[in-house]
């Protein structure tokens, strides 16, 4: 159940966001995911989708998740390189003693995209 706490907080914060900007409504949420998130973008969609479908404030939000890379080194070589992998092999030595730069957010809000009421017709 620990996608569905990390997809509350990203709705929480979208939901604050898009309040802030004088929004309406939601109409779609922007999220960067790295290899250090356990969990696959399957997951999220499927509780954003649990979690807004009763909501007036998301109802037909779109989610858009980008996919990036993230930083890891070898612990066997101490070879730096970027991955798009979970569970990587060290391009260097083969070895799969890699870490996954600690700092790397799993996932993260980027953008919210709201109804503002100002423009197209009421
Ligand atoms: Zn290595």
């Amino acid at each position: 159940m620990h996608e569905l706490g990390i997809t509350q907080g990203i709705i929480d914060r979208a939901r604050e966001a898009a309040v802030a900007n004088g929004a309406r409504k939601v109409e779609g949420v922007y999220l960067v995911m790295t290899p250090a998130a356990d969990f696959t973008q399957d997951s999220i969609e499927m509780y954003f989708e649990m979690l807004t479908g009763e909501d007036e404030f998301f109802r037909g939000a779109t989610l858009h998740v980008e996919h990036r890379p993230v930083a890891a080194t070898c612990l066997s070589c101490s070879d730096e390189f970027s991955t798009d992998a979970p569970h990587p092999i060290c391009p260097q030595c083969g070895s799969l003693m890699v870490q996954l730069d600690p700092e790397a957010p799993m996932v993260q809000l980027t953008d919210v995209d709201i109804d503002d009421g100002e423009d197209g017709p009421v």
